[in-house]
């Protein structure tokens, strides 16, 4: 949890601008942990602190669950040192509460969840729920039905075999376009699966996890957060 200025929390909160909290702070109106606060430049933790103002407590915590097409050359995680990552393209209050709903790989693109609920990450990412992702990809070589069959009865890689995953081809050639559908999400999954047949995955984007589509409307980069029937279809 990030410590943070009590006049910005307040003022994100929409309590007014900074001048106003301010004002409130001075008018003894803020209290933290049952102390009247007198500095509205001193630190707080809001989701582990108890704020009121003018009496009545502050409630911090508010489930986020957001959409992202995520772009190529971000990293699926909250910090890094030498890239960007897909917090860094969300606004500052969101950014500091969210984090990813498991990864992609730098250069895949698509749908990614962000959220602060644990529990919903789990349910999605647990092996035993069995989740399904899938992925649009360009593939270097010619992919055919033999591969269709091959999906169909699990892909054996070194560490493991994967679970039935579902194979369309939607164009064979040189460059290969398909469409495929996978309940687990081990490191680089896809491209394993398909260099196990000697094929190289050249593009990916993933298009759905269980019953979320990416948005078409969504550029590279942004986000939106997830509608009310999207939120049923999760339960
Ligand atoms: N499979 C991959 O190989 N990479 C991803 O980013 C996701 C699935």
């Amino acid at each position: 949890m990030k410590r943070e200025r009590l006049d910005k929390v307040l003022a994100n909160m929409g309590f007014g601008t900074r001048k106003e909290v301010k004002a409130l702070v001075k008018q003894k109106q803020v209290v933290v942990d049952g102390v009247v606060a007198t500095d509205p430049g001193m630190h707080v933790i809001p989701e582990e602190q108890e704020i009121t103002v003018d009496g009545e407590p502050i409630n911090f915590k508010r489930w986020l669950y957001i959409m992202l097409n995520k772009p190529p050359g971000v990293v699926s995680a909250t910090e890094d040192n030498l890239h960007e990552t897909v917090v860094d393209l969300l606004p500052y209050e969101w950014a500091i509460k969210v984090f990813p709903v498991g990864r992609l790989d730098i250069d895949t693109e698509g749908l990614l969840l962000l959220t602060n609920d644990g529990q919903l990450s789990h349910n999605l990412l647990s092996p035993k729920k069995k989740v399904d992702k899938e992925y649009f990809a360009r593939i270097k070589g010619r992919v055919t039905e033999r591969h269709v069959e091959e999906f169909a009865c699990g892909v054996e890689l070194e560490d493991f075999t994967t679970l039935p995953a579902k194979l369309e081809i939607l164009s064979s050639g040189e460059i290969s376009e398909i469409r495929v559908t996978i309940m687990e999400g081990k490191f680089h999954q896809v491209k394993r699966m398909f260099a196990a047949f000697d094929l190289e995955v050249i593009y990916l984007q993933r298009i759905r996890i269980g019953p979320i589509h990416l948005d078409g409307s969504l550029n590279p980069g942004e986000y939106r957060e997830l509608t009310e029937e999207e939120m049923e279809f999760l339960q």
